[in-house]
């Protein structure tokens, strides 16, 4: 039951300041960090990680996006932590995703506004969408010396 999802603040949510933010919203419900770092990806790196997107017609507006700056990635781990992420981060479209989310507390636009300007549509955070793409993505982005084991604290309470 305990699992681990490979979280991005993709480079929006960087070049905001939004990092602490976010970040803070996953601490508080008790998810452990057990990895994390900064990295500018590359052309060739975003393919690897959007490989099941890149015939679509935004990759290349996704691929510019997800290039444009440096990325904070991390790995978080918690009872059911790939569907409790997916949860706080809300819908794809920030339009649509409900108040109280991330993409729904940060973000506002649409996807027709996104296709009509030819860019990805900018929600800030990338997550892993289920346990195999989780495994997979946590592989992609972190060395197993990069994931540390410890003990937090609060961890009588929160699990
Ligand atoms: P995902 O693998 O779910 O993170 O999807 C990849 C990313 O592509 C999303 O987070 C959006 O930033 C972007 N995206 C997905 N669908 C569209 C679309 N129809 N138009 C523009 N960008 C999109």
């Amino acid at each position: 039951m305990i699992d681990q999802s490979l979280v991005l603040i993709k480079p929006d949510g960087v070049q905001r300041g939004l990092v602490g933010e976010i970040l803070s919203r996953f601490e508080k419900v008790g998810l452990t960090i057990v990895g994390m770092k900064m990295f500018w990806v590359t052309p060739d790196f975003a393919k690897k990680h959007y490989n099941a997107h890149v015939d679509k017609a935004f990759y290349a507006g996704l691929e510019a996006m997800i290039t444009e700056g440096p990325v904070i990635a991390m790995v978080l781990e918690g009872v059911n932590a790939v569907e409790l992420v997916r949860k706080m981060v809300g819908g794809t479209e920030p339009k649509s995703a409900q108040p109280g989310t991330i993409r729904g507390d940060y973000a506002h636009v649409s996807y027709e506004y996104a296709d009509e300007k030819g860019i990805a549509i900018k929600n800030l955070i990338h997550a892993s969408g289920n346990l195999e793409e989780a495994k997979q993505e946590v592989a992609l982005w972190f060395t197993k010396e990069e994931l540390h084991k410890y003990e937090p604290t609060h961890e009588k309470h929160t699990r």
